[in-house]
């Protein structure tokens, strides 16, 4: 079975880094409601391409410093070709170094995460309102 849902997040900074792992957990309990459901996959999508998505630990030094290591290798301004048509190349730039998905195993209906791993949801270019974020249950 395929089930498609999505999160929208409203994001608050120009650089932030949100924990989704509760949300798609309740998502995926809803869905265990309906179908019972044992094993499978499921894929975190953003649609936008100044975000990104990323597994790691929740540990807040560590998100600052994810921070300070992206700002390092991609500096704010340095002449990018973008900037003159939409002043935003480095957020491009970070999200296309992390990436935009993320898939994770579903074993005996939950999530089949580590114990320090956690969803991400990277905002690079906020604040945004409805940000969108797919969510693909390809599961049995
Ligand atoms: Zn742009």
């Amino acid at each position: 079975m395929i089930f498609e849902k999505s999160l929208m997040i409203d994001t608050s900074s120009n650089f932030q880094i949100i924990d989704i792992t509760s949300e798609i957990v309740a998502i995926l309990n809803e869905i265990s409601k309906e179908k019972r459901i044992s094993s499978g996959i499921v894929n975190v999508f953003t649609k936008h391409s100044t975000s990104a998505i990323r597994i790691n630990e929740n540990e807040k030094g560590l998100l600052n410093d994810f921070e300070k290591v992206l700002k390092d290798i991609v500096k704010e301004n340095d002449n990018y070709r973008h900037d003159f048509i939409d002043n935003n190349a480095a957020s491009h730039i970070r999200a296309f170094l992390l990436g935009s998905s993320e898939t994770i195993p579903i074993i005996d209906g939950s999530l089949s995460l580590g114990t320090w791993q956690s969803i991400f949801f990277i905002e690079l270019d906020g604040p945004r309102r409805n940000r969108i974020i797919n969510l693909t249950f390809i599961v049995e």
